[in-house]
């Protein structure tokens, strides 16, 4: 079965795009584990969605379990492979096909890297306002397929406000397009909805049609010290308001976290003393530079003298907001002071955060083997990031740490993935989200478009 599988795939791609044996060793399932070659029967590169169609229909008809790589950046295990599958790897696909300024608009093949449409938007004084740390290697097709969140969800929405037209090619090998570039289209179902954010297990994007919005000609910054949560949500209310629409992000990064990013080995100085128990990030995006640094100085002020904050550092220059931004998007710094890193992305009403955070950190430390907990998070929009360091791997310890994070949030109204979605570690966690009949329906859902359950095969749901 294998052989004639990989022979059909050949005769469709050509030798050179169906990689096996040997050259598998230089492939791997996530840019974290490199060291770790790839275990699948092959990994095809097509080019085209026609290519991608007629590998779909090869794997449809023989029943070929796939799993579509993308950047390689997700943080849930979602693109870890077995060694009877195929890897459908996207990076060919990796064309600009349209950037229309009229419209604003971009049109894009799935594989094209996120960082490469935000500089071609730039060039033409637009923006895809998208933006997190892993820009420079997550592939868009990955980026919709996870909904992804990042640094600007405030103001811009996740990836699903950002993409107006789809097209898919289904489990069969059908190729369905709706590649629009309509803001308003109520004619019946919007279908391209069900397949963003549902991690490839319903169908493969091919193209996108994705929205840009105008450049911003202003662009400050401030990081501020407070002691108390309470003051942090009315310094979200109170900076909103002053604003006026402009407040485009507002991070959360508490003490540990915010020493680990500015003290050695990190390269960042910190703006701010290391003394306070909650910094924010904030960002607006206006018209006037020169306006909008008063405006964010006096609120700041305002703030100062409300008692809302005890400290500021504002952003002089672009320099500044480099350095900055920095500190809060270079993520590799506190993983890589982390032993046997674990990652969560929780999401929860914005009042509950502070309580959480501290009476879950009480719960972490207590456990011997928990080394240090790093917590930050996009607090404007509900989401939080806890990444943990541990002396061992031991599923035990995952398991246990796993449930002290997640149990306390269906009560709360949470979810246990604000951004980075399901993929294979969160599976058993999500009835804690999704109510049975939610559950059931996604089931429905999926044998209805992959009836021989052939994508990402035991991922999000438990099947
Ligand atoms: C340093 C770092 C920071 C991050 N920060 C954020 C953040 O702030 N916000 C956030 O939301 N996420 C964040 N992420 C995780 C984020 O989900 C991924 O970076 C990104 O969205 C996934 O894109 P990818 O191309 O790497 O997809 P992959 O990791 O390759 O794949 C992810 C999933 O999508 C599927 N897939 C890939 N391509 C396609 C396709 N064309 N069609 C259908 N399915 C496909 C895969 O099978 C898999 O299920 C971060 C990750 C890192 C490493």
């Amino acid at each position: 079965m294998k052989t004639k599988i990989i022979t059909a795939l050949m005769a469709q791609l050509g030798v050179e795009r169906v990689l096996t044996e040997a050259a598998l060793a230089e492939r791997y399932c996530h840019i974290w584990r490199m060291d770790q070659s790839l275990k699948a029967i092959a990994v095809v590169l097509p080019r085209t969605t026609e290519e991608l169609a007629a590998i779909m229909k090869i794997c449809h008809e023989y029943e070929q379990a796939v799993v579509v790589h993308g950047g390689l950046t997700n943080l849930v295990g979602s693109t870890e492979t077995q060694a009877d599958e195929l890897v459908i790897a996207m990076e060919k696909m990796n064309q600009v096909e349209e950037l229309d300024e009229k419209s604003r608009t971009i049109t894009v093949q799935a594989g094209v890297i996120l960082e490469n449409i935000q500089n071609l938007a730039k060039a033409k004084d637009l923006v895809f306002p998208l933006n997190f740390g892993a820009k420079g290697s997550a592939q868009i097709g990955g980026v919709i397929s996870t909904n992804a969140g990042g640094l600007r969800v405030f103001r811009y929405g996740m990836t699903r406000n950002l993409v107006m037209g789809l097209e898919v090619v289904l489990a069969d090998g059908t190729i369905m397009s709706s590649m629009k570039k309509i803001i308003k289209d109520n004619a019946a179902y919007d279908l391209k909805q069900l397949f963003i954010g549902s991690e490839g297990s319903l169908g493969i994007i091919s193209k996108a049609v994705l929205k840009l919005v105008e450049a911003p000609r202003s662009r400050t910054s401030a990081f501020v010290g407070l002691n108390d949560y309470e003051k942090v949500i009315q310094l979200l209310k109170f900076m909103d308001a002053g604003l006026a629409g402009t407040l485009s992000g507002f991070e959360l990064i508490w003490h540990t976290t915010y020493s680990a990013m500015t003290s050695p080995p990190a390269l960042a100085k910190p703006p701010l003393p290391q003394e306070f128990k909650y910094y924010v990030l904030l960002e607006a995006l206006g018209s006037d530079q020169e306006r909008d640094q008063e405006t964010l100085q006096n609120l700041l002020e305002q703030a100062f003298e409300k008692g809302l904050i005890l400290d500021a550092a504002f952003a002089q220059s672009e320099s500044d907001l480099t350095w900055f931004w920095k500190i809060r998007e270079d993520l590799h710094v506190v993983v890589s002071q982390c032993n046997n890193d674990q990652h969560f992305d929780v999401s929860l009403p914005i009042p509950t955060i502070g309580n959480y955070v501290d009476e879950t950190l009480v719960k972490l430390r207590a456990i011997p083997e928990v080394e240090e907990c790093y917590t930050f998070g996009h607090v404007a929009d509900g989401n939080i990031h806890f990444v943990l360091s541990k002396a061992n791997a031991s599923r035990a310890l995952t398991l246990q740490i796993n449930d002290i994070i997640y149990a306390p949030l269906q009560a709360m109204g949470g979810s246990v993935s604000a951004e980075h979605g399901i993929g294979l570690d969160k599976k058993a966690y999500l009835p804690l989200s999704k109510t049975a009949t939610e559950i059931a329906l996604m089931k429905t859902l999926k044998r209805a478009l992959d009836p021989k359950l052939i994508l990402n095969r035991g991922k999000v749901l438990d099947l």
